[in-house]
């Protein structure tokens, strides 16, 4: 083998490509037809992006990644195979019947499983085990006896469903995503050779510092699995990085890197695969089409009013946002205290700031969120019995999921958004922010433990960890000149504006068209 892996790799793959115009869906369409020719595109996901209401309709579920593919699968055609989420047919073509597509459109194949099976793979190894651990919070890691072998047979039968499609769809990639689905890869090539479409791989969320999981017996098997890709994508330089780090540990000198492929001798063969770092992003002139449609306002006044943010003469209060699921890596404790060093520091901000926080239940299956989402509201409501008044209170929850229609004007009409995340992969609510603003002044105070923050530029980055110092950037970033904050905004808006969703999609699939898969080789 040439050489060990560098610590001081080349540039991250993608940079270079960063050239090629890809931001509109028409640009993304005409890249990927250049790509791959009339070939549809086959995703393998753990969710499946809707969900089924009864008698046909369906509604989108939150989860700005799935929205997001979706969007793009039903412009270039294909199928989408996922483990089921809700009721109806097993084979959904999407949209339905009668509603406008966008393009061709695409099959959504869902795969049904034992609901104990489905329980051990997703609450169990999933997000009981490798979501705490990559998301920095060992201490909230469950290991069961047969939770992995669960993981393993539920990445197993989705590649089952994959190599079945194959048969009938020639697709010009197959496009797998995140945690969950680690070993979906593997598991094709063992029933199907190497023959095959290229093998993409997105890994949404950070890679683990290996200090955290050096000791863990699934560790080799989880990477091992993943050297079965041809590209993996990363958000961040730094989540490449801790991957590689990872390999470095399990292979040593059996592996090599050159800033743009590993290769890596395992016991199955030679590897070659390539890295890439890719932000996630987002269409943006969707939000800002959102933030100012009618409906979409009044709806979100309407939020308003529910949250008592609507004085009595119909002005609005002024308020900070937050948007996420309810779940530990968002810090919504740290919020919490945040807030409370803000109203003890800064007494002029207690009646005239409140925070809405839209936080709809998430993963309930797992013991670690119900706990959580009952620690947050004691804490909330303390912070409310501490600070509140008669004619104040300072955080409103809105416990369920609002539309994306509706968010973006609370986005617009609010003073800023407040995203104290401990880890995260992306976030795609501050990007969603920033565009539903469009020529606005709101403030983004963002987590400086986000792959948005390592990834944007410009930004006000405040520490979940250090409530005081989060305080004072906080009240420093609204006593700010308008100007100077809307300035700073479309600085911000320009980058997401070049890097966004459609670009996010090609530079993942970027010459993976002509990829020649070679025979691997034995040792
Ligand atoms: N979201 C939504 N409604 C809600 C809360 C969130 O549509 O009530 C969407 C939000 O617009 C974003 C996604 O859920 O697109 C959350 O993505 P993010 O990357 O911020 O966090 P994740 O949940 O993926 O960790």
């Amino acid at each position: 083998m040439a050489s060990v892996l560098s610590s001081s790799p080349a540039p991250a793959f993608g940079k270079e490509d960063r050239g090629g115009e890809c931001r509109t869906p028409e640009e993304m369409l005409a890249f990927y037809r250049r790509e791959f020719g009339p070939a549809p595109l086959l995703v393998v996901t753990n969710r499946e992006p809707v969900v089924w209401e009864g008698a046909g309709t369906l509604s989108f579920p939150p989860g700005g990644v799935s929205q997001t593919i979706h969007r793009l699968l039903g412009r270039v055609g294909g199928e989408w195979i996922a483990l089921r989420d809700s009721g109806g047919p097993d084979l959904l073509r999407i949209p339905p019947p009668g509603e406008a597509p966008e393009g061709p459109g695409y099959r959504l194949k869902r795969l049904s499983l034992p609901d104990k099976v489905r329980e051990a793979h997703y609450a169990g190894f999933s997000n009981g085990v490798l979501w705490p651990l990559f998301h920095d919070d060992p201490d909230r890691v469950v290991e069961s006896g047969d939770s992995f072998e669960a993981y393993v047979q539920v990445n197993r039968r989705l590649a089952g469903r994959v190599v079945e499609s194959l048969a009938t769809l020639a697709p010009g990639a197959i496009w797998i995503h995140d945690y969950q689905l680690a070993l979906v890869a593997r598991e094709i090539r063992r029933m199907a050779g190497d023959h095959l479409p290229p093998l993409a791989f997105f890994w949404h969320i950070p890679w683990v510092e290996i200090s955290f999981a050096a000791d863990r017996p699934w560790l080799s098997e989880l990477v091992d699995g993943l050297l079965f890709h041809d590209r993996i994508g990363f958000q961040t330089e730094r989540y490449r990085d801790s991957f590689l780090d990872t390999v470095r540990l399990l292979y040593g000198n059996r592996a090599s890197w050159d800033g743009r492929h590993l290769s890596v001798m395992t016991d199955n063969g030679l590897r070659t695969l390539s890295l890439g770092v890719f932000p996630v992003s987002i269409d943006p002139a969707y939000f800002d089409r959102l933030s100012r449609d009618p409906a979409g306002v009044r709806a979100a006044r309407e939020i308003l009013r529910e949250a008592g943010l609507l004085g009595p003469c119909e002005e609005i209060r002024p308020y900070l946002i937050s948007v996420e699921r309810m779940d530990y890596s968002k810090g919504f404790l740290e919020r919490v205290e945040i807030l409370e060093a803000l109203f003890t520091r800064y007494p002029s901000r207690i009646g005239t700031l409140s925070l809405l926080q839209v936080a709809p239940p998430s993963r309930q299956s797992v013991g670690a969120y119900r706990r959580y989402a009952e620690k947050v509201q004691a804490a909330v409501e303390r912070l409310n019995a501490t600070f509140g008044r008669e004619d104040w209170i300072p955080v409103r929850t809105i416990a369920r999921s609002l539309p994306q229609s509706v968010l973006a004007p609370l986005y617009r009409l609010s003073e800023g958004c407040l995203i104290t995340a401990t880890a995260d992969g992306m976030n795609l609510v501050a990007k969603e922010f920033l565009a539903s603003l469009k020529g606005g002044d709101g403030v983004l105070f963002l987590s400086r433990h986000t792959g948005a923050a390592q990834t944007m530029e410009g930004l006000t980055l405040i520490d979940p960890f250090d409530p005081l110092l989060s305080a004072r950037l906080i009240h420093q970033g609204l006593s700010l000149d308008r100007e100077i904050r809307r300035r700073r905004n479309d600085r911000a808006l320009a980058l997401i504006e070049r890097d966004n969703v459609c670009r996010w999609m090609a530079e993942n699939l970027r010459s993976l068209g002509s990829l020649r898969v070679p025979a691997p080789l034995r040792r």
